[in-house]
């Protein structure tokens, strides 16, 4: 049977859960999460101009220009290490019609089609708890909940064992409302943009995480090797 590349999208707003359902793929179908968050938050520690100029905007709950995120997505595509895998995840790209546009661009040059954009619907009051309760491993990305999804040994992180568990500076109540005004504003529009293509699924973020995953799962082609 030919070798399935499946290159997908996790939209929703932050806190639907793209992160957590982005580490099952990583794990479960040797998929490749792109999440241009990390990336940022990458730049930002790195201390580097970019950095700068990035965490700023972050910690007020802005969305970065396009031009940066256009450019990071572009560079990870690039990277022939990235070549064989089961396919992208993009995880929080794209948040704007020009980035969609590029995303579909670049894609098309590689003659890689978009699979699915997959939406997490998740009501806003729930993502208040979501995000205030949200921590996550420094050193492998395992996203945690502090009642949600708690670890197993506290202050240990059950996937690599690292102590270094970290909460996020726009993880806060002003800031999420800021994030969630420019993801009505920029971002939602993208469900009606992948409806149009044929892309969209819309699955319920509020199920459980293994509920949501199955959900995901389904919605996909069998995983290479299956
Ligand atoms: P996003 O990447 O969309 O911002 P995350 O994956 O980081 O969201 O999830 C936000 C928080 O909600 C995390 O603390 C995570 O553990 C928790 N979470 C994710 N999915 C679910 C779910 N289906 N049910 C309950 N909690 C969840
Ligand atoms: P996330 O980790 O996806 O919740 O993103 C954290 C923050 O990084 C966002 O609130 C934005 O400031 C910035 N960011 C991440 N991805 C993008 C993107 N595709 N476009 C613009 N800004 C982004």
């Amino acid at each position: 049977m030919a070798r399935t590349v499946t290159d997908i999208i996790l939209l929703g707003p932050p806190g639907a859960g793209k992160g957590t359902q982005a580490h099952r793929l990583v794990e479960e179908r040797g998929m490749v999460q792109l999440s241009t968050g990390d990336m940022l938050r990458a730049a930002r520690s790195s201390g580097t101009e970019m950095g700068r100029r990035v965490a700023e905007v972050m910690d007020k709950g802005h969305l970065v220009t396009d031009d940066i995120v256009i450019g990071l997505i572009a560079e990870k595509l690039a990277d022939p290490d990235a070549a064989g895998h089961a396919g992208f995840i993009f995880d929080g790209f794209p948040r704007t019609l020009a980035q969609a546009d590029a995303l579909g661009d670049l894609l098309e040059r590689m003659g890689r089609p978009l699979a699915a954009a997959i939406e997490l619907a998740v009501e806003d009051e729930v993502l208040v708890d979501r995000v205030s309760g949200r921590f996550t491993c420094g050193n492998c990305g395992e996203v945690y909940h502090d009642v949600t999804r708690p670890t197993r040994k506290p202050g240990v992180c059950d996937a690599c064992g690292s102590t270094d568990l970290r909460r996020r500076a726009d993880d806060n109540a002003d800031s999420l409302r800021q994030r969630l005004m420019e993801y009505y504003k920029k971002t939602s529009p993208l469900t009606g943009y992948y409806h149009a293509k044929g892309l969209l699924v819309r699955l319920d973020g509020l199920a459980p995480i293994d509920r949501v995953a199955a959900a995901i799962a389904a919605a996909l082609p069998a995983p290479v090797g299956a």
